[in-house]
């Protein structure tokens, strides 16, 4: 389940470009939504305001920022190796199946020049 999930996300990103679920803070908790391990944690009130969830019945403790898969901010960072993957998977989710192909992506992205977006 944990691979289904992996997947679906690895297929997000490459379909919608720079977001969480591609970004190497992030630790997804399902297939939506995931924690940001770029900042501190924070008290649990504050962790899942990104997600517009306010005043939960149930208490939140302490932690990592949650946030949507397709969110993106300016520190969102991509340095795994997608060319270490099975071609099979990479084909599978839409990874660029050579190293020219990555540095097109990512330079059309901003990403080789550290332009990042802001969200
Ligand atoms: S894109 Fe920004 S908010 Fe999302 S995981 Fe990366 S650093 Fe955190």
């Amino acid at each position: 389940m944990a691979g289904d999930r992996q997947e679906l996300l690895d297929s997000f990103y490459h379909q919608h470009g720079p977001c969480c679920a591609g970004c190497d803070w992030w630790r997804s908790l399902n297939s939506m939504a995931g924690e940001c391990h770029a900042g501190p944690m924070v008290a649990g009130v504050d962790r899942t305001a990104p997600l517009n969830i306010h005043g939960a019945s149930r208490a939140i403790g302490a932690g990592h920022v949650m946030t949507l898969r397709e969110h993106v901010c300016g520190a969102f960072k991509d340095e795994f190796d997608w060319a270490s993957l099975p071609l099979g998977y990479r084909r599978r989710i839409g990874a660029p199946l050579t190293e020219k192909g990555r540095i097109a992506l990512a330079t059309t992205q901003g990403r080789e020049t550290g332009g990042g977006v802001d969200g």
